[in-house]
């Protein structure tokens, strides 16, 4: 039995044949069996023209004709549509090898034999239309999935050049637009914005808040820079590029500049609260021979260290991270050459009007740099890791110092010492551990040595940063936060924490005979800490009147340059042994007593 063979019979067919009669008699056939769209061509010069027009299913084509044999035709079609081409079918009366092997060079589907069995005509005619469909389907088919795969190409593309919180161009993309100017030898500026604030949220509030957040800043900078050619883009979470079309020189650069910067002014309403971010900026312009990257990199050197102002780079930026460079290096070998020491500030008992313990205060006199201030080469140390094995030296240099004061009787067996603890090192899994090894060595009580952390070096690894503390607390050591103020002070929060002192920073102190503003502001947390329960230090106490008042406030323990700088060993023990009744006068020491 042969398979019901589907009928297409709304197949478009041209039948070209210079014989009428031929073209009547198929004609008739196709008629009869149901085709309803049939043309008769008795001249092969008209087949282009309407095949152009409108592209046949299928083209029934004698090959000896004036004018234009078929294969003529045949090759004419080839020529103009390719692939594409409709089916066709050779009539012919010649069975040649020749004329067969040149129609299927040419890729004829299939021969019609003059005269012709009828029959074998439909049967043939439906066999090429239902070719002809399958192939159409699958051709189609494969250029829908070769749409997907382009579409689907051009989206990951997209996606691998946005920022996907934002939207906004990322990194490559960044640097694609920067390269394109730079070779079109267009002036060109790039502010790069380190934003503070953003890992605070996303610390305290979560990431969808933080999302949230980047997203307002977005349209606020989108705003400023939308009436020029500038492209804003992510360069990572916290620091965003502008890339502009200008000078340094330009006052343009001056004004978008500072008017980046005012985006910043006003917090950002998410989720009905009122969030805060602060900026700096480093701004660079191209000069002839730059590249993309050493472009943001200039940028990033000019970042000032303030918050909420922009500064331009200059060359001395560059001599001046060649000196950070050198010194990093220098301070690799420091303490292996003998080059850092400790100095201790005494730490006074603001009832007693005595000493109780001193601060341990790391110094670099270094055969090159001269005696550098730890503003300066702390930062390098905790930047580069440096810090964890600087860390340990001073805590392991600190507990020996106390020992052997115990041992010589030259301190009081109360006597304690305080050490800064840096992030970094509290983020190292083996922290406490090493610490407690440490003591156990020197055979001291944990009590005695206090450890300084302050709120920004707990927020950088919250979890492991809490771990170490809470072994260390157990330990028995006790556990301050320094610089207090400057950073989260959430009371509450830090009662969550491990901790037993408060040192209230500097900032506070200065003013704090003078500002009543200051003065509400210790006040409240010399009280708030007292009803949590910690101790509170005063740091940068420098005047009598400073002393007076933070006695009034009920403050336990105050440290500063009227009672003494950082001390040498020697120095430290002297003072000692030397009376601070002078500091306090009597009024106010009765008044604190109250
Ligand atoms: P800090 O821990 O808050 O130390 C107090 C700083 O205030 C010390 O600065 C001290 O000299 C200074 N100071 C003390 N009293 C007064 C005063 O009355 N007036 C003024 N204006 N300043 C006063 P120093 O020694 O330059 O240390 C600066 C910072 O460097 C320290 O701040 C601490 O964060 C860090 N640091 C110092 N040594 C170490 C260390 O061994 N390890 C770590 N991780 N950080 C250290
Ligand atoms: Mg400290
Ligand atoms: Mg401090």
């Amino acid at each position: 039995m042969t398979a019901i063979v589907p009928l297409h019979t709304d197949a478009d067919i041209l039948i070209v044949d210079d014989n009428p009669a031929n073209c009547d008699l198929l004609d008739a056939l196709l008629e009869d069996a149901g085709y309803e769209r049939r043309q008769i061509m008795t001249d092969p010069r008209l087949v282009l023209p309407r095949v152009a027009q409108q592209r046949p299913d299928l083209i029934l084509l004698d090959v000896r004709m004036p004018h234009m044999t078929g294969f003529q035709v045949l090759q004419a079609l080839n020529d103009a549509h390719g692939d594409d081409a409709s089916a066709v079918i050779i009539l012919t009366a010649q069975t040649d090898d020749d004329t067969r092997y040149q129609a299927l060079a040419l890729g004829v589907r299939d021969f019609l034999t003059k005269p012709f069995d009828q029959t074998e005509v439909l049967q043939r005619i439906r066999n090429t239309l239902e070719l002809q469909r399958l192939m159409r389907e699958r051709s189609e088919r494969a250029s829908l999935l070769e749409t997907l795969v382009h579409e689907r190409t051009q989206e990951l593309e997209r996606r691998s050049r946005q920022d996907p919180q934002t939207g906004l161009p990322n990194r490559i993309a960044l640097l694609e637009a920067l390269e394109q100017r730079l070779q079109a030898r267009i002036d060109t500026g790039v502010f790069f914005m380190a934003l503070d604030g953003v890992d605070d949220v996303a610390r305290l509030h979560g990431f969808t808040t933080a999302d949230l957040l980047a997203g307002a800043l977005a349209d606020r900078l989108r705003a400023v820079v939308s009436d020029s050619n500038a492209v804003l883009g992510v360069w990572n979470s916290t620091e965003w590029v502008v890339v502009c079309d200008s000078t340094i020189d330009d006052k343009t650069i001056g004004a978008l500049a500072d008017r980046l910067l005012h985006s910043f002014a006003t917090p950002f309403d998410i989720d009905g609260m009122s969030l805060h971010l602060a900026v700096r900026m480093g701004v660079s312009a191209s000069l002839p021979e730059r590249h993309a990257e050493q472009l943001v990199r200039m940028a990033a050197l000019a970042l000032p260290k303030a918050l909420g102002v922009w500064q331009g780079y200059n060359h001395d930026l560059e001599n001046a991270l060649q000196r950070r460079t050198h010194m990093r290096a220098a301070l690799r070998r420091a303490a292996d050459r003998r080059e850092l020491y400790l100095v201790y500030q005494p730490k006074v008992d603001l009832i007693q009007q005595r000493i109780i313990g001193a601060e341990a205060l790391m110094r670099w006199q270094s055969p090159e740099f001269g005696a550098v201030s730890p503003a300066e080469f702390i930062p390098l140390a905790e930047s580069s890791g440096l810090i964890v094995r600087l860390g340990l030296w001073v805590f392991e240099e600190a507990v020996r110092q106390l020992a052997t004061w115990r041992e010589q009787g030259l301190v009081d067996a109360a006597f304690g010492v305080a050490i800064n603890v840096a992030a970094e090192q509290l983020a190292q899994k083996d922290f406490a551990q090493v610490l407690i090894g440490i003591l156990a060595n020197y055979r001291l009580p944990a009590g005695l040595i206090e450890l300084e952390v302050t709120e920004s070096g707990l927020m950088q690894d919250m979890q492991l940063a809490m771990q170490q503390l809470n072994v260390l607390h157990q330990a028995g050591f006790p556990i301050a936060i320094d610089d207090f103020g400057t950073g989260y002070s959430s009371l509450a929060y830090l009662k969550t924490l491990p901790v037993s002192v408060l040192k209230i920073d500097r900032a506070f102190i200065r003013e704090v005979h003078t500002s009543t503003q200051d003065q509400r502001l210790t006040g409240t947390v010399i009280d708030m800490a007292r009803h949590f329960g910690f101790r509170t230090v005063a740091e940068g106490v420098e005047l009598p009147e400073q002393l007076h008042r933070l006695q009034q406030m009920g403050c336990d323990v105050g440290q500063g340059y009227i009672f003494a700088p950082p001390l040498k060993e020697g120095a430290l023990i002297k003072l000692l042994e030397s009376d601070l009744d002078h500091l306090f006068s009597p009024d106010s020491a009765i008044s604190a007593k109250i």
